[in-house]
């Protein structure tokens, strides 16, 4: 059974209802790494390429397809899936980031509390977060 290793996609060769196809990665070293990269993925103890790793035909825009004379869908040389969850959902990121910033907001208000008894000279704070590459410094003047 082939299934698409694409994160987020479901498709699987047996419920084949609208047509997906399922196409193997690229033998050209190159051309396979671009695949990994657009569909997000690492080869790793999580994810190999077997025979059955497939990226089904939706990742791909359809002029990366031709069509034999028996009506077989195939995959273009050279194609690179395109086609994700995620690129469809442009504002994802936007909202993330406004998220970020409202928990940093949030922080912020709760070091002031604390430290109001301290010295209230010019006050430095770094303040990283994890997982992120967000470093915000915040300066207090007197
Ligand atoms: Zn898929």
């Amino acid at each position: 059974m082939a299934y698409c290793c694409v994160p987020g996609c479901r498709s699987f060769s047996r419920q084949n209802k609208d047509n997906t196809s399922f196409h193997k990665f690229p033998q050209d070293r190159e051309l396979q790494k671009k695949w990994i990269v657009k569909i997000r993925r690492d080869i790793g103890p999580n994810f190999q390429i077997t025979k059955n790793t497939r990226v089904c035909s939706k990742h791909f825009s359809p002029e990366c397809f031709s069509r034999t004379l028996t009506g077989i869908r195939k995959l273009k040389g050279g194609s690179v899936p395109s086609v994700f969850t995620w690129t469809q959902q442009p504002n994802e990121r936007k909202t993330l980031r406004s998220q970020e910033k409202w928990h940093l907001e949030e922080e912020h208000e709760e070091d002031e509390s604390s430290t109001k008894d301290g010295p209230s000279n010019e006050e430095c704070h770094v303040t990283e977060m994890p997982n992120t590459d967000i470093i915000m410094i915040i300066v207090w003047s007197p």
